[in-house]
This record gives structure tokens, sequence and C-alpha cells, in this order.
């Protein structure tokens, strides 16, 4: 049966639904509209800073390293040696940086790591003796080969051109800065074009902070622990809390808040993490008021919950006269994981301290940026 229809009387076409023009056809994404980057934070475009540096600064850069290797107090163990005829606590010389691995490297934050993966050179050994330590094999041991800072700058190049990564992410680097630093001064003349990530505890000298302004985009710190005793007792630094406070204001002054370029990438800023630990959230409490007092309410920070018992934690003391591994546990008030309301009683507390920015999945299944 075939259905004829009649046009409509014209006080018909009033009940149809209107007709809205197509939306226009889009010939550029633009990734920032769904991404919710907040103005204050959106780059339109990034140049790394040691690409603006000039000629003469790059110069005074590379003698001051030189000077800071013949006489090593670049961090606060001031062991006074010349790294050129021995070696001080870190034990890493000056001609060379010991490197474990370097890699992409997709464990970092999603604005850090992106799509293809953050450049990582994680360097072995450390100036600080974390019993708890999360990168035990990296950094207690000093597994690794020995790079020049000419080797090292190849490798950026590589990690850039082959492995297409969005930074150079240089990990535990607070003992090899001037190494570090003569490095980033001759991959900016091979072509390296990407930032530099600082990935470091925080227990870095003002001197190094100093020696790495204008070459470093984004700072990465750890603030630990609170108190000295803890700090003395965990990590075998007593001086940590005031010099971590100290180097977190000094980075935060060099390159401020974290900030990004429209497809979600951090180019420059401070992150600074906290992993909580069990038993010391009232420790992490003070740590978010200390940030959003001290440095800034718009400080981008991640709490993290991962941690899990390593390094010394959870092995058996020597007896008197016995065997490795017959006596008590050691460090048993840590050998537990974080329980989910110590991560939320810092979170909370992170809030109260007027705290905002958070490195965390959002409500549109994304993340905060
Ligand atoms: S970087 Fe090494 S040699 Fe220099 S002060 Fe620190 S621990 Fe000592």
């Amino acid at each position: 049966m075939t259905t004829l229809t009649r046009p409509l009387h014209r006080s018909q076409y009033r009940h149809l639904p209107k007709l809205r023009p197509p939306p226009p056809i889009r010939t550029t994404y633009t990734p920032k509209r769904h991404l919710g980057i907040p103005p204050a934070y959106l780059l339109d475009n990034y140049i790394p800073r040691y690409q603006l540096l000039s000629s003469t600064a790059a110069s005074q850069k590379r003698s001051l390293a030189h000077a800071h290797l013949q006489n090593c107090n670049l961090c606060p163990r001031r062991c006074s040696v010349n790294r050129y005829h021995e070696t001080g606590t870190c034990m890493i010389g000056a001609e060379t940086a010991k490197v474990n691995v370097i890699a992409p490297h997709r464990g970092e934050e999603p604005c850090i790591q992106g799509y293809h993966g953050s450049g990582a050179v994680f360097f072995s050994g450390c100036n600080m003796r974390c019993v708890f330590c999360q990168n035990y094999e990296i950094s207690h041991t000093l597994a690794g080969h020995d790079l020049t800072p000419s080797e090292l700058a190849s490798w950026y190049l590589q990690l850039q051109n082959v492995g297409n990564v969005h930074n150079i992410n240089l990990v535990t680097p607070e003992h090899v800065v001037p190494q570090v630093v003569l490095s980033i001064l001759e991959a900016r003349n091979m072509g390296l074009s990407i930032p530099i990530v600082y990935n470091t505890s925080s227990f870095d000298s003002l001197e190094s902070m100093e020696l790495l302004d204008g070459l470093v985009d984004i700072y990465l710190p750890d603030f630990k622990v609170w108190r000295a005793d803890t700090a003395k007792r965990l990590l075998k630094a007593e001086e940590y809390v005031e010099t971590a406070k100290e180097s977190i204001q000094a980075m935060y002054r060099q390159v401020g808040d974290l900030c990004f370029t429209s497809d979600g990438i951090a180019k420059k800023g401070v992150l600074v993490r906290h992993l909580v630990m069990p038993g010391l959230e009232e420790e992490g409490k003070e740590i978010m008021r200390w940030l959003g007092r001290e440095v800034s309410k718009d400080l981008y920070v991640h709490v993290m919950e991962q941690y899990r018992p390593d390094g010394y934690v959870g092995r058996k003391k020597r007896k008197m006269g016995g065997k490795d591994g017959e006596g008590e546990v050691r460090y048993k008030e840590i050998n537990r994981a974080v329980k989910e309301e110590e991560w939320g009683s810092v979170r909370e507390a992170a809030v109260q301290a007027g705290l905002w920015r958070f490195c965390e999945v959002n409500e549109k299944g994304g993340f905060h940026l």
C-alpha cells in the first residue's frame, strides 16, 4: 500500500521541531576545552629554560660546576672533598655519574609521563640512607654504568629523538648535580628541546639550587617526614626537614606553579610529592599545612599511598653472637602498608590547609590539571 502524504498547512509547521543549523565542522582539535586547564596554568607555547640561557651565563655555570667538584659541599653532607681525587659520602667521583637505567618511563604522574612516557635517567647511589628506600637496588647499591656528561647528553637526545618522550626526568640526581649541569649545557647545543625534570628527595643545598637555576623546568621534590628525630631514625639525615623546606621554597621561587600546554603535559613548575607512611600521618598533615602556608595554596601536590616495606624494613637484626636474620624485626613500626584512613586524613589536612590542586583522578575520569 502506498501512503500519500499531503502537504502540511502553514499553521501546522510550528508543531514540528525547529531545524537548527548544523554545528560548524571543526578543523582543529582544541584539547584544552576537554582537559579543563585553568587559564592561569595554561601555556600557549613553551621554550625550555636552558634554551634561553645566554652563552655567558652558560659558561659561568660550567666553571662553577667544576669548582664545586674540586671542593664538594653541594649537598647537606658537606664532605669538602676534591672529587677528582677522592669520594665523599655519596661515593661518586667527578668525571662521571653512575647510571642504572635510562628508558622511557610510564610510572610517573599522568601530566609528567604523558602519552609516550617520561625520559627517565635513574642515577645510582644517593646522598641519603632512607631505611625504607623504595628504590633500594638502584639507590643503595652502586650498580650501573659510568657516563660522562657528554655521554649523558647523547642519551638525552636519544630519548627525545627515538623515544619521543615528553621530558628528561633526572631521578635521584642530588649527588651528581655538577655532572647533570654539564650534561644539560652540552645537550642544549646538540638540539635538546624538551623540558628537564629534577626528581629529588629535596636533600639539596641552596648552592645546588643556584647552579640548577635556568636549567631545570620542572621540580619534582619529595617531602618525606616532618620531625627531625624521625628523619634521623628513618632517613639517617637529622637535618632533612630544614633542608627540604629551604630547597622546596627555592624551587618554587625559580619556576612557580605547575603549568601545562593544552595537551595536558606539564612544562614548568613545582609538583610536590608526599608518600604517606604507616603511623606517621600526623607528620604528613604538618607537611601539608606548611606547604599551604609557606609555599603556595596553588601548589600542585601528589599525596601518595603506595608505600610498601622495602630496604631494611622487616629484615631481622643479627642476634648477639648469632647469625644474621635470627633477631628482632627491624623498623617494625613501618613494616606494613598504609591504611586508607591514614592516607585520607593527610589528604583532608591538605584541603583544610587550602591546597586544591591534587594529582588525582577527577569526576570525569581524567586527571585534575
Ligand atoms: S654530593 Fe657527595 S661528595 Fe658532595 S657533599 Fe654531597 S655526599 Fe659529599
